[in-house]
C-alpha cells in the first residue's frame, strides 16, 4: 500500500496496491505533499500517460470519504464513459459513480444520489442552467484535459462553467490535470491553486525525426532504418517496428496523418506491411473482428475499415461510427491490430498508446490560414506522448518524418527542442459570450450590468487580459444584441444598470442554444403562414395579400406565387416537395422538412458541409427550385458570404431530407463526401435543434399551431430517417428504416399491423431472421411472438398473397 496515503475510503489503498501502484509515482507524490488528498486545489501539469487520472482519483476519493460529492468534467463524450467504467472499480468500497451524457436539456436530478459525477463541460453547463439542485453539493471538482480552455469553441464553456462552480461554491476544491504547457502558472493563478509540473515519465520517450536512412533521436543515439528507392517512409518504420522484436512481439505502430482520407488511404497501404507479418491465429481473429465491423453498418467506410483490419491495419478518425472506433481501439490495445493510421482525433485522450508513433504529416489544411499551417507544439507532444506502453514496450519512441535535412533541423527546432504554447482563453469572442452572458443572466449569477462583469472577472481571461476595456466592450455589444432579440431586459434608471431574461430568454438558455441560433429560428418559424383559414374552404383560392400577413412576411418580396389554395395540405401528402411549394399559404410558406433542416442549418449550432468545387452551382439551381420552401429571404447572389452560407446550409439541409427519405447511408456518404459518423452527428445536431424550436414556437406568440406539428414531424423523421407512412412502424424497438419499409412493402403498415399479421409474412419481410422477428413482435405488443411452427418458406408465397 503506497504509505503516503490516508483519507481514503477503506480498503483504496490495498486495491490500488493489487493493481500494480507499488508506490506513487513522483508527480502522485508531489500533488499528495501539496495537499490534494486534504482538500487543496491543485493543477497538475504532467505529460500524457503519466498517472494524472490518480491524482484525480485521489482527491475525489479523499473528498467523498469527507462526506463530500465529486465531478469530473472530460472534454469529449466518447471519454465520459471510458472514465466512468475505470472509476466504477470504486463501488467495491462504496463509492457510487453516474455519468451524465445524452442531451443537453435531459435532467440529472438522478445523478443527486452519485457520489462521483462524470459529464462534459457542455452538459455541466448545461445543468447549472437548468438548476440541477446537486450543484450546491460539490465539493471537488476535477478538469480533465484543461489546456483546452484555449479552444476557441469549447474553451470558454469550460472556463465560464468553472468560474460558476467556484461561485457557487467557494470552498470548492478544483483539481486541474493539464498537459504540459508554456504557463501552467497562470492557470494555476486563475484558479486558486498549488502547481505540480513535471517532465516525469514512467516510461522513457524518446523523440526524433527519420530522414534518409536514420532515426536521430533527442537523446543523440541514431537508428539505422534504410529507406529503399521508390519505398514508403511510413510504410519502412512501421514494419521496422514491428520486425524488432521486444518481449517476444513486435511492436505497434500509430500514424498520425492530417485528414480522414490520408488516414483511410495510409491503412489500406499499411495492410501490405501489417499482412504479411501475421500469424495464421492472428488471421482468423481478425477476420471474426472485420465481420463484427461489417455488422455495425453497411457503409462503404465500415467496408474499407474491415478490409484494413483483416489485414491488421486500421483507420480512426471522427467520421466513423462510435462502434466502429471503440473495436479498432480495444483490438488495438490487445495488439491484434498492428497499425492504425489516425487524424489527430485519437491524441486528444484516448487511451491508446503504441510503441512507436509516427508524426506523418506535420501540417495540415487551414482555411482561415488559407493554406498548409503547421501544427501547435502542444498538439504534436501530445501525439508523441502516446508513444511506450507501460509494462509492455522497454521506451517509447516517437518519430517525426523529414523528406531533406533542412526539414529535419527545422523539425527539430520546432517540435522536438520546443516548449508548448501557453494557453490563452478566448473568452472575448462575441460568440462565446452572446450564449454565456445569456446564461449567467438568466441563471441568476448576474443582475446587473457591474454584478455580470465582476462575474466575468472570475474567469481565465480575466487573469490574462492587460486590456480591462475589452471585455466590457464586447459585453457591452453582446447586451445590445441580446436586447434587441428580446432575450433581455436592460433597467437603465438608478446606478448599476439592471439586467433580467426575458420569458423566452430563459427557455433559450436552457436550451443550450446560442441566443444567435433561436433569433435566427424564431425569424425562420414567423415567416410561415398562420394556418387557420377557418373562413376559407378547402381547395379555395385567395389573393395572398388579402389574408392577414403574420410578422415579418412580405409575400411579394419572398417572391411566392399571388393566388395560392387556401389549405396547406389537401391530400394529406407533405412529402411531395412540388406539391408543397405549390401550396403556398397565404403569407409565406408551407413548412417543408427540407425548409426546416434548412433552417437548423443556417444556425451556429450547426457545422454546415462545405461547398466543394462545382456545389455552388449546383446548389444554386437546388435554391432557385425550391426557394418557396426555404424559410426567410434568400440573399442576393451578390452577397457573397451570406449567399455561400446560404448554400452550405441547404447542401446541409439537403442531407437531412435524404436521410429522412430512407436514402441509404452510402449514397449519402458517397453524395457529399463525409462518414457515416457525420451522418450521424448532423442528424443529432438537427433533432436537438428541431426539439428546441418546437419549444420555441410553442412559448412565443405569432407562430401558428400547425408549425409545431410540422417541426414535430420533420424530426421524428430524422430520428428514424424514414418516410412519413413509416414513422409509426419504425418506432417499434428493433425494426429501423430498412425493416420499417421491407414490413410496410409486405402490407404491414403499423404497429397495430404487426399485432395482427400473418407471421409468415412478417418473417418473410424480415428475410426469415426467427429471433428478430420474435423480438420485434414481442416489442410490438404482440401477445404469442413465437414463431415455432411458422414455415420460413411459405412467407414467400404468403407475402404474395
Ligand atoms: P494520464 O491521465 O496522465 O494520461 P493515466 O492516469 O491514464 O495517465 O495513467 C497511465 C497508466 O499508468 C494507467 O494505466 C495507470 O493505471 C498507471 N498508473 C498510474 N499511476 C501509477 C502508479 N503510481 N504506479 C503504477 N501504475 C500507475
Amino acid at each position: 500500500e503506497p504509505s503516503s496515503l490516508s483519507g481514503l475510503p477503506a480498503g483504496v489503498g490495498e486495491a490500488l496496491e493489487a493493481e500494480g501502484v507499488a508506490e506513487l509515482y513522483p508527480p502522485q507524490e508531489a500533488a499528495v505533499d501539496a495537499g490534494v488528498t486534504d482538500g487543496e486545489s491543485l493543477v497538475a501539469a504532467v505529460p500524457t500517460a503519466s498517472g494524472k487520472t490518480l491524482i484525480a482519483e485521489l482527491a475525489m476519493l479523499s473528498s467523498i470519504e469527507r462526506g463530500g460529492k465529486a465531478l469530473y468534467i472530460v472534454p469529449l463524450r466518447a471519454l465520459a464513459s471510458e472514465k466512468k467504467a475505470e472509476f466504477e472499480r470504486w463501488e467495491d468500497h462504496g463509492v457510487t459513480v453516474g455519468v451524465s451524457t445524452g442531451n443537453y436539456d435531459s435532467d440529472g436530478e438522478w445523478l443527486a444520489s452519485r457520489d462521483v459525477i462524470v459529464a462534459t463541460s457542455e452538459k455541466v453547463d448545461s445543468l447549472i442552467r437548468n438548476g440541477a439542485p446537486w450543484i450546491d453539493d460539490l465539493t471537488c471538482v476535477v478538469s480533465d484535459e484543461v489546456h483546452l480552455v484555449d479552444d476557441s469553441h469549447r474553451g470558454p464553456t469550460l472556463e465560464v462553467t468553472l468560474a460558476k462552480l467556484r461561485k457557487v461554491n467557494p470552498g470548492l476544491q478544483t483539481v486541474a490535470l493539464s498537459a504540459t504547457v508554456g504557463n501552467a502558472d497562470v492557470i494555476a493563478d486563475w484558479l486558486d491553486a498549488e502547481l505540480v509540473e513535471s517532465d516525469w515519465r514512467p516510461i522513457e520517450l524518446r523523440t526524433g525525426v527519420h530522414f534518409g536512412n536514420a532515426i536521430n533521436f533527442d537523446d543523440g543515439s541514431q537508428r539505422e532504418v534504410p529507406v529503399e528507392r521508390g519505398e514508403d517512409q511510413t510504410a519502412r518504420l512501421v514494419a521496422d517496428a514491428l520486425d524488432t522484436e521486444e518481449d517476444g512481439q513486435g511492436g505497434s505502430s500509430l500514424v498520425f496523418v492530417n485528414s480522414r482520407r490520408n488516414a483511410e488511404s495510409a491503412a489500406r497501404k499499411l495492410g501490405e506491411v501489417t499482412g504479411s507479418r501475421l500469424t495464421g491465429e492472428e488471421r482468423d481473429r481478425l477476420r471474426e473482428l472485420a465481420e463484427e465491423i461489417r455488422g455495425v453498418s453497411d457503409t462503404d467506410t465500415s467496408e474499407d475499415l474491415a478490409d484494413a483490419v483483416e489485414r491488421g491495419s486500421a483507420f480512426h478518425h471522427a467520421g466513423l461510427a462510435s462502434e466502429h472506433r471503440s473495436l479498432v481501439e480495444d483490438a488495438f490495445r490487445d495488439r491484434l491490430i498492428k497499425c492504425v493510421s489516425a487524424t489527430p482525433t485519437l491524441a486528444a485522450g484516448v487511451n491508446t498508446p503504441a510503441r512507436r508513433v509516427i508524426v506523418r504529416d506535420w501540417r495540415r489544411y487551414d482555411g482561415e490560414f488559407g493554406g498548409m499551417k503547421p501544427l501547435d507544439v502542444l498538439e504534436v507532444h501530445q501525439m508523441c506522448g502516446r508513444a511506450g506502453r507501460p509494462g509492455l514496450d522497454p521506451y517509447g519512441e516517437a518519430v517525426l518524418l523529414a523528406n531533406s535535412a533542412d526539414t529535419r533541423e527545422e523539425l527539430f527546432d520546432r517540435y522536438v527542442w520546443a516548449e508548448a504554447e501557453p494557453v490563452r482563453s478566448k473568452l472575448a469572442a462575441e460568440p462565446a459570450l452572446r450564449t454565456h452572458v445569456l446564461a449567467t443572466v438568466a441563471s441568476g449569477f448576474a443582475a446587473t450590468r457591474d454584478g455580470l462583469l465582476s462575474f466575468l472577472d472570475n474567469t481565465l481571461y480575466a487573469t490574462q487580459t492587460d486590456d480591462e476595456g475589452r471585455l466590457a466592450s464586447v459585453t457591452d455589444t453582446v447586451l445590445d444584441y441580446l436586447e434587441v432579440n428580446g432575450f433581455v431586459e436592460r433597467d437603465r434608471d438608478g446606478g448599476s444598470e439592471g439586467l433580467a431574461a426575458t420569458g423566452i430568454g430563459h427557455t433559450v438558455s436552457r436550451l443550450y442554444l446560442d441566443p444567435m441560433s433561436a433569433a435566427e429560428i424564431l425569424d425562420g418559424l414567423r415567416t410561415v403562414a398562420d394556418g387557420d383559414d377557418e373562413g376559407a374552404g378547402a381547395g379555395d383560392f385567395v389573393p395572398a395579400d388579402g389574408a392577414a400577413p403574420g410578422p415579418d412576411a412580405d409575400a411579394d418580396d419572398a417572391g411566392f406565387t399571388t393566388y395560392t389554395r387556401a389549405d396547406g395540405d389537401a391530400d394529406g401528402d407533405a412529402d411531395d416537395p412540388a406539391e408543397a411549394a405549390a401550396s403556398d399559404g397565404d403569407d409565406g410558406p408551407e413548412v417543408t422538412p427540407l425548409g426546416l433542416y434548412h433552417l437548423v442549418s443556417r444556425t451556429p449550432d450547426t457545422y454546415q458541409l462545405y461547398l466543394k468545387s462545382g456545389d455552388r452551382e449546383e446548389y444554386t439551381e437546388v435554391c432557385y427550385e425550391r426557394e418557396a420552401e426555404l424559410l426567410g429571404d434568400t440573399p442576393s447572389e451578390y452577397e457573397d458570404v451570406r449567399f455561400e452560407d446560404w448554400l452550405a446550409a441547404l447542401k446541409t439541409g439537403r442531407l437531412l431530407e435524404d436521410w429522412a427519405n430512407e436514402v441509404d447511408e452510402d449514397r449519402i456518404a458517397e453524395r457529399y463526401g463525409v462518414g457515416p459518423g457525420d451522418i450521424r452527428g448532423k442528424v443529432d445536431t438537427a433533432e436537438w435543434l428541431l426539439r428546441a424550436a418546437e419549444t420555441l414556437a410553442r412559448d412565443v406568440e405569432g407562430i401558428d399551431g400547425d408549425v409545431v406539428v410540422r417541426v414535430r414531424e420533420a424530426r421524428k423523421r430524422l430520428e428514424y430517417g424514414v418516410r412519413e407512412e413509416l414513422l409509426d412502424l419504425a418506432g417499434v424497438r428493433n425494426v429501423g428504416r430498412k425493416r420499417a419499409r421491407r414490413l410496410y412493402e409486405a402490407g404491414i403498415e403499423s404497429r397495430a399491423d404487426l399485432r395482427e399479421a400473418d407471421k409468415a409474412v412478417v418473417l418473410g419481410a424480415l428475410r426469415g431472421r426467427e429471433r428478430t422477428a420474435e423480438r420485434i413482435l414481442e416489442n410490438a405488443g404482440r401477445e404469442d411472438p413465437s414463431l415455432d411452427g411458422v414455415d420460413p418458406d411459405s412467407s414467400a408465397s404468403a407475402a404474395a398473397t
